[in-house]
């Protein structure tokens, strides 16, 4: 056993250097390598049964005198002895609604009595998964069974020994139809060809009701386990061999982690040769070599897709290209040429970039010569058959439900943090903001701007409108006379504190901690220094500043400048439609607070603070902070915006040698939803400084991302390396070999912020790509991401075969971060349809939605009429008169002609797909202009896997129904010259078959699907 744990030790210890970087940087709640959106509970056990997730899903302990004990291995352990009646009940809502289920946990057997069992999870003694250790016998035998009403599967008997730690793991693939054991990290059983789903053994978690017990059975009120336990952790994904292996080396470790990166992940997704051309690339003959320009330090902008020639007809004029990627700007560092290599996957060809380093000329540095209309300027109609369309239907669901919240759930917390009574009715949020979760308030903050969305947007229903700006005023009172408490004494004359800097800790603390329970929470507000507002006390920010990492124990922090910029950006949404001065004031207080605080940390804290996982998440920050900034006209808030600069990823460095600026993909393998909203923020501060790196920062990471890190809807993220769903890919354009996690792909709050990061930078460069990548993610993930008949949502949006969509919150009474952005996005769903320039003279038609456009300014309104995208024409009828430019939008896709006629006469138009063309008349009361843009059926695929492909029609992504989960692609034949022969169907309600296989939008799928095909072109 030493001999083992030497060995152990060394190779940890091998591992660890090589990894040390990551490790530090991304704290403990990557356990194991493992992300922890995979990980739904995890019990210590150390000394009480809190759930140490992020999830809160605490358990209970029964019985007469439950115990933990020292123990040689892994210190503090309970004990549950049969004898006193001891078992741990998890709360029912920690399973259910998930694809697959994993359960691992450490037990050490202190007899060989007759009937033990481990745990016992189902909804009814006909649906459960047990785990029996020794059976009535006393036949020391251990083995776990799946009870279904319509049979079940048991997996191989093996022994477990008594006196001495064992882990156990149990999976449950679904997918893979497969029940597997392991003891101390080596499979002793695999069941294979189970039917089954989930939901036939737990009810979904929303309603909670499952019984879930560790040393206790369904069947019984007694106990049934005699053992020490430690470690117990509930995951959602299959957990693979070298993931348990992982998990229980590291156990032995004594409770000490490591982010074990290097050993090779069991790669069980579909493997290909990688010689064999694949789809178009099969019948690929020659590909261009390129010539690029660029200039002293900037890295070229590399085109992904060069020109190619097909043989066999086939009428395609491009490839893809995969260039390599350079972590620094080394390259271009002077004057001359280099040439750059690219590859076409599957194949030997390559494609040359000579690329010609000169002299740095002007900088480009364009103005922000479009604007964006009043929500309450534009308004949804339903289609042109009466229909309402995907866009009302959503907006309705959130609408709705908004309107019956009380706002008093949203301010529970805040008043919880200061001290003060609830009112009567009042009820604290579940998920990230009950009691003990550091993120607290941060639905809150967007529950400020989804109000002030839905109240600007509500002109269609007097009674909605009132409701919205009643809710709006209330949350500014309660938080204004709370803001104004904070630095100031309680009673005339007792102490206080009014310096953001002098905040001492709590009242009998020693030290600053995040410790939010009901006991422990300190509710000095007084000493808490002038202006502060947030759902907890201001320990987490100054915990941040001495170096505290993300994790849930009281010594660590979730991240306070994420919850800080939802409430702020909030109050100035408010601001911006109702004028309320409280609002402005709180935002100012509480913006001076941080200004003070920050303005003194010398710049390497920033820079390590900013660079800590998850901890220095601080959302936009940025953006908000340079928004108060134009807002004020008050510098200091230009100033604190400027703090919150990533470096590292910005500028590579404290010498700012290259990083985003000068176009180096510095975010590989961070996690996308920190970072996306810096880089909104740092378009922001390019409006408001004029400096242009900061443009180019924004622009640079926009244009990697939608090349090399998108999937097919239009999220991005999802990485199995590093092995976290929530994090970009290791390295640029490889999403096949480094993507599509078993935990998902496409966090929903991701493509949020993409979007608002497209909308900004196209005010700026009117490049038809961007709104290209606009309507995809539009319509085929943020429409997508919302349930039937609620405002239910996704986090993740998986993509691998037979995946299905997971909703959450569908009350509005528990909020993670895409429920809470969720919140912005179906409120707002009509702000990108139209821009105007700033000079008034031209109109942008970005999207083709059934719409309103009250243009105001020229006293002009325009109404679209179409069933768009289930018919491929929309008209546009002017109302008013005056002299002004339409600009019309063409798709990247309408590469089959684009028509427009003015009052019924065919206009002669250049149009180019993925530009924007020009209509310029003096518009008339009544003029009508139609536009046609033929849809067709086409392939899009993952970048490095040809053949692993999405189906579009026009923009809509159609995706395969699947009747039941599956592990292998969905292999699809066409027609290689013309796809749509093989594809039967209605392009009105925008149904088709394949091969018997039913297709439908992505928006319009609820059940399992297929985005991703194999598809074999003949
Ligand atoms: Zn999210």
């Amino acid at each position: 056993m030493m001999q083992v744990y030497n060995f152990i030790k060394k190779m940890m210890l091998i591992v660890c250097l090589l990894c040390m970087d990551i490790t530090n940087a991304q704290g403990d709640q990557i356990l194991d390598g493992i992300g922890e959106t995979g990980l739904i509970a995890r019990y210590l056990l150390d000394g009480d049964t809190k759930d140490w997730s992020r999830n809160n899903l605490h358990a209970t302990v029964k019985g007469e005198k439950i115990t933990f004990v020292n123990d040689k291995l892994f210190g503090k352990v309970i004990t549950l002895s049969s004898e006193t009646n001891d078992y741990i009940t998890i709360p029912g809502t920690a399973v259910g609604n998930e694809e697959s289920i994993s359960l691992t946990g450490w037990i050490n057997l202190r007899s060989i009595k007759s009937g033990q069992c481990f745990f016992d999870f189902g909804k009814s003694l006909q649906s459960h998964v047990i785990t029996t250790l020794i059976d009535s016998n006393g036949k020391n035998e251990f083995s776990t069974e799946i009870v279904l009403e319509s049979g079940g599967y048991k997996t191989k008997k093996t022994v477990l020994e008594a006196h001495e730690w064992s882990m156990f793991s149990v999976v449950i693939d679904v997918p893979s139809k497969s029940l597997r054991t392991f003891l101390n990290g080596k499979l002793i059983s695999e069941t294979k060809d189970i039917e089954i789903e989930l939901n036939q053994l737990f009810n979904n978690a929303s309603d909670g009701k499952n019984q879930l017990f560790i040393g206790k059975l369904l069947s019984s009120n007694k106990s049934c386990l005699d053992a020490k336990l430690h470690d117990f952790r509930i995951y959602r994904i299959p957990l693979n061999k070298s993931q348990i292996k992982t998990i229980y080396y590291n156990g032995l470790k004594k409770g000490d982690q490591v982010v074990n990166e290097n050993e090779r992940k069991d790669d069980d997704l579909e493997v290909f040769s990688k010689t064999t051309p694949q789809l178009y690339n099969k019948f690929l003959i020659g590909v261009s070599d390129i010539a690029v320009e660029t200039t002293v330090g900037f890295l070229p902008k590399l085109p992904r897709y060069v020109k190619a020639v097909y043989k066999n007809g086939i009428e395609l004029s491009q490839a893809r290209v995969l260039w390599s990627a350079p972590k620094d700007n080394t390259k271009v560092l002077k004057v001359g040429s280099y040439t750059v290599t690219g590859l076409i996957p599957g194949t030997d060809l390559k494609s040359k970039a000579t690329v010609v380093v000169k002299e740095a000329k002007k900088v480009f540095s364009p103005n922000k010569n479009l604007e964006v209309f009043n929500l309450d300027q534009v308004s949804l109609n339903t289609d042109s058959n009466g229909d309402n369309t995907k866009f009302i239907e959503n907006r309705d669901k959130f609408i709705t439900t908004l309107a019956q919240t009380n706002p008093d759930n949203f301010l529970y917390m805040f008043r919880n943090a200061f001290g003060q009574k609830q009112p009567e009715g009042a009820e604290p949020l579940g998920v990230w903001d009950s009691q003990e979760t550091k993120l607290r308030g941060h639905a809150t903050g967007h529950y400020l701007t989804a109000i002030a969305q839905a109240y600007a947007s509500t002109g269609y229903d007097t009674s909605l409108q009132a409701n919205f700006l009643y809710k709006m005023e209330y949350m500014v009172n309660v938080l204004y006379e709370l803001s104004q408490l904070s630095g100031k004494p309680k009673q005339a004359g007792s102490p206080f504190v009014s310096e953001p800097t002098a905040v001492p800790p709590g009242v009998g603390k020693s030290d600053y901690d995040s410790d939010l329970s009901i006991e422990g929470i300190r509710t000095d507000y007084w000493n808490w220094g002038e202006g502060f507002i947030s759902a907890y006390p201001p320990d987490q920010f100054i915990m941040l500043e001495k170096g505290a990492i993300y994790g849930t124990q009281n010594t660590k922090i979730w991240a306070p400048y994420y919850t800080l910029h939802k409430i702020l950006a909030g109050l100035l949404d408010i601001y911006e439609v109702s004028k309320n001065p409280k609002a402005l004031e709180i935002a100012m207080g509480m913006g001076d607070w941080v200004h003070i605080r920050l303005s003194q940390l010398p710049t390497e804290t920033l820079i390590s603070m900013w660079n800590r996982y998850i901890a220095g998440e601080f959302g936009g920050m940025n953006e908000v902070m340079a928004r108060l900034y134009r807002v004020t006209n008050e510098p200091r808030y230009l100033e604190v915006a400027k703090l919150f600069d990533n470096i590292k990823m910005f500028y590579g460095d404290a010498n700012h040698s290259h990083g985003l600026a000068k176009n180096v993909d510095t975010f590989r393998g961070l996690h996308a939803n920190q970072h996306i909203p810096q880089i909104v923020g740092a378009l922001e501060m390019y409006r408001d400084s004029n400096i242009p790196d900061y443009f180019y920062i924004s622009d640079n990471f926009w244009y990697k991302t939608t090349n090399d890190y998108m999937y097919t809807i239009g999220g991005v993220a999802g990485a199995r390396n590093p092995n976290n769903a929530e994090c970009f890919i290791k390295e640029p354009a490889t999403i096949y070999e480094n993507g599509l996690s078993a935990g998902g792909q496409n966090e929903t709050c991701a493509t949020y912020n993409m979007l608002k990061l497209t909308k900004n930078l196209f005010l700026y460069d009117q490049r038809g790509e961007l709104m290209d990548y606009y309507e995809r993610a539009l319509y085929n993930d943020i429409l997508a991401s919302v349930a039937k008949d609620s405002p239910a949502n996704t986090y993740h949006i998986p993509l691998r075969a037979g995946s299905i969509k997971h909703f959450g919150n569908p009350d509005m009474k528990g909020f993670t971060c895409c429920n809470g952005t969720a919140l912005e996005s179906s409120t707002k769903l009509q702000n990108t349809i139209y821009f105007k320039s700033r000079d008034q003279k031209s109109l942008y038609v970005n999207l083709y939605v059934p719409s309103t456009l009250n243009w105001t300014e020229k006293n002009i309104i325009i109404e679209q009429k179409t069933a768009f995208p289930k018919e491929d024409n929309t008209q546009l009828v002017i109302k008013g008169k005056g002299k002004f430019n339409i600009r019309l939008r063409i798709p990247h896709w309408a590469t089959k002609g684009f028509y427009v006629s003015i009052n019924g006469k065919e206009q002669k138009v250049d149009a180019k797909p993925g530009s924007y063309l020009t209509l310029n008349r003096k518009w008339k009361k009544g003029d009508v202009v139609d536009i046609q843009m033929p849809f067709q059926f086409h392939l899009e695929s993952v970048m490095d896997q040809q053949n692993i492909a999405s189906l579009f029609y026009g923009p809509i992504l159609l995706a395969a129904q699947e009747t039941e989960s599956r592990k292998d692609w969905r292999k699809v034949t066409l027609d290689a010259n013309d796809i749509s022969k093989n594809i039967k169907g209605d392009t009105s309600q925008l149904k088709f078959t394949i091969d018997g296989v039913e297709f439908k939008p992505f928006y319009e799928t609820y059940g399992r699907y297929s985005v991703y095909l194999n598809v074999i072109l003949k």
